[in-house]
């Protein structure tokens, strides 16, 4: 797989491209034969370094902190992507990005803390308002492609594994979706959910937005779903024929997602993921 960056590609050379890369300006080399002039790159070549400062840092809940970045450069991106952060320079984590280009002002992350984690407990102890820090370019296909607005949508996520699906959402509802999207988001206990008065705010501005909060290990109450994140998406929508996908967090619970909604009549080609 290439990148295109200037030029028109053949449309053969993008034949069978998931919709996410398709807009990135993917395409396979192998059957690629131009008609005009093109410019092209290696895709990794595109996690460039930029320099940040971090504008406010907040916890979200007992392990997970919101993280504000202003760009000192021009930064673009969408919402659901990923960037590089540097601790130093060969200390480097993955973390999504849960703002939104045209909504936010900032770079949003949201980190959990991993007990004992080299860049995770870094961050928890070390970063504040005012550090400069050091992140790579955008990355990763787990994003909302405008277009096909009447698809209905499902979301499931576990922990932070909200952040990606937070941007998305936000950008499907921001570019006119008016077909139904749905988040399943859980955790253990309630203690472990994060932005919840957000989603509910967002549930009452928009018809077609839900939000079904699951709790794994306690008593649910009013407005909590009981139960197994995926467990609890698949019965309230067992059949997906024709549905969009987006599945983060747990590696676990992703990987049976994936195979589970797919089983469940979704397109593989309609199924985003980022287990992490
Ligand atoms: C595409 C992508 C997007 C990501 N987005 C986010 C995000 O938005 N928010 C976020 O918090 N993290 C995200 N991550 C995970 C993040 O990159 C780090 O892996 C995580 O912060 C742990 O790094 P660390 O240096 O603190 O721990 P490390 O020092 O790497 O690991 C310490 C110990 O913890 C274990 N460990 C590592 N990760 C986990 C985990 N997730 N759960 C349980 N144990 C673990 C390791 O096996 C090891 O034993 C993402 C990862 C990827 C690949």
């Amino acid at each position: 797989m290439m990148q295109v960056t200037e030029g028109k590609l053949p449309e053969k050379a993008q034949a069978e491209i998931k919709p996410t890369l398709l807009a990135q300006g993917y395409f396979l080399a192998c059957v690629c034969y131009p008609e005009h002039d093109i410019v092209v790159t290696l895709p990794e070549k595109g996690m460039g370094q930029i320099v940040g400062k971090v504008s406010s840092i907040q916890l979200l809940n007992a392990d997970i902190l919101g993280i504000r970045i202003k760009p000192l450069h021009a930064f673009e991106y969408k919402a659901g992507q990923f960037i590089n952060f540097y601790k130093d320079e060969t200390t480097v984590r993955s973390y999504s990005l849960a703002s939104v280009p045209s909504l936010d002002d900032e770079l949003c992350l949201n980190v959990r803390k991993i007990p004992g984690g080299l860049v995770s407990e870094w961050i928890f102890e070390n970063l504040k308002a005012g550090d400069s820090v050091t992140i790579s370019e955008a990355a990763g296909d787990c994003f909302y492609v405008p277009g096909n607005t009447e698809q209905n949508i499902l979301l499931i996520g576990t922990g932070s594994g909200l952040a990606p699906l937070y941007g998305i959402i936000r950008d499907a509802l921001l570019n006119g979706h008016t077909g139904q999207i749905r988040l399943y988001h859980g955790s253990y206990n309630s203690a472990g959910l994060y932005l919840v008065a957000e989603l509910r705010k967002l549930v009452q501005l928009h018809a077609n937005f839900s939000y079904v909060p699951c709790l794994s290990e306690e008593a649910a109450t009013d407005g909590y779903a009981q139960g197994m994140v995926l467990d609890v998406a698949l019965r309230d929508n067992p059949n997906l024929a024709g549905w969009r996908i987006f599945l983060c967090g747990n590696p676990n619970m992703v990987n049976a997602a994936k195979r589970e909604t797919y089983l469940s009549g979704a397109a593989i080609n309609d199924i985003f993921a980022d287990p992490f």
